[in-house]
């Protein structure tokens, strides 16, 4: 560990010790534990700080309030074809996700197209830990997350979708990693309106409204107020449609339902989840070839890169350069782990 005044820099071994402790004092067994404080590790070493040690605070209120539960153990349901149907016990998506994929996997390959759903489980984290195990097990993957509500509908001022993310990923030959993209459908992901506000940063314009419905760059007041879909209308289409995948589906809540049943402890929220598998074999022979062309069709001209790139050259850097993470978070975890 390297102390500066600001910062701390620890490595990644440091970032799983810290994220393990505080969740195990805050009450969750190992199983849960480690499969949070793997996701955690990624988004550290992929450069996520906003789904990185930032969210253990949360993670631990959220166990220590009871509102989740530590000792889940998802029950995973394989019975019908080509669904993988999992109730996440009350607890943190990871172990579900972590429990269930094989048979996802499993099922794709077999009829070439599966889907899996979970419920009864709280997302916050990042979803590219979701679908890039299963591009590289050879599969293309799409996944979507709803969450608690935060963002108006179009023409709306009142917030009822989550931010909804959803993570699209493919396995490419010749060794290169999956091409992996991973974005909110709302303009700002929130734990990023929340890294401004923590850092006193405005935000662009548009991003959000305040609680009157004014437009503000203020993220306090955004916080307070409502966020914003991408693309206008369009965007909050797509809002929509993960609401209706990822909750309907699962039969989990909805945004507006889980922020009713949300107790303000920080923590994530419960949460609808859809991921569906493709064999891209099943469906054509030629796809890794064409899909090379499209990448270096794209790549020709200069400015243009993959989604993902960044994330793939913090994974290169960050066991080299450890990770740099703020004093006052660093220290906040600490006493979690020493108070518990
Ligand atoms: P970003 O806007 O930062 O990035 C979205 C995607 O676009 C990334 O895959 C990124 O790749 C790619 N990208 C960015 N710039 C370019 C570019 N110039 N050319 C090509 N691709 C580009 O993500 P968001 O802020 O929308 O979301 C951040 C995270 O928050 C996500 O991981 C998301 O899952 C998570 N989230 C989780 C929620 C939950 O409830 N669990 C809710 C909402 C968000 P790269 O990473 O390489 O820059």
């Amino acid at each position: 560990m390297q102390a500066e005044a600001d910062s701390v820099t620890i490595s990644l071994d440091e970032v799983r010790e810290l994220a393990l402790g505080a969740l195990t004092v805050s009450g969750a067994d190992h199983d849960n534990a480690e499969a949070v404080a793997d996701v955690v590790v990624q988004a550290e070493r992929d450069g996520c700080a906003s789904h990185g040690l930032f969210r253990i605070p949360g993670y631990c209120a959220s166990l220590k309030s009871g509102r989740i539960n530590g000792n889940a153990v998802p029950r995973v349901d394989t019975a019908r074809p080509g669904i993988v149907r999992i109730d996440g016990d009350n607890g943190f998506a990871p172990l579900a996700v972590k429990r269930g994929r094989p048979f996802l996997i499993e099922k794709a390959r077999r009829s070439g197209i599966a889907a899996l759903t979970i419920c009864q489980s709280a997302h916050f984290a990042a979803l590219w830990p979701d679908t890039e195990p299963i591009a590289d097990a050879g599969l293309v993957a799409v996944s979507f997350v709803n969450s608690r509500s935060t963002v108006a509908p179009a023409g709306g001022k009142k917030p009822v979708f989550g931010t909804n993310p959803m993570s699209f990923a493919i396995p490419r030959g010749d060794g290169k990693p999956p091409m992996v993209f991973d974005q909110a459908s709302s303009v700002m992901a929130r734990g990023e309106i929340m890294i401004a506000a923590r850092e006193g940063k405005a935000i662009p314009e548009g991003v959000g409204l305040d609680r009157q419905g004014r437009p503000t760059t203020d993220p306090a007041a955004v916080l307070d107020g409502v966020q914003l879909a991408f693309g206008g209308y369009k965007g909050a289409s797509i809002a929509m449609m993960v609401e209706i995948l990822a909750a309907g589906l699962s039969g989990g809540e909805f945004s507006f339902e889980a922020a009713d049943n949300y107790t303000a402890d920080n923590g994530p929220s419960k949460a609808g989840h859809l991921i569906i598998a493709l064999d891209p074999q099943l469906f054509h022979d030629q796809f890794s070839d064409r899909v090379e062309l499209l990448f270096r069709t794209m790549l020709a001209e200069n400015g243009t890169r993959l989604p993902g790139d960044r994330r793939l050259q913090y994974r290169q850097r960050t066991p080299i350069e450890c990770v740099s993470i703020p004093r006052p978070l660093y220290e906040e975890i600490m006493a979690i782990v020493s108070r518990g």
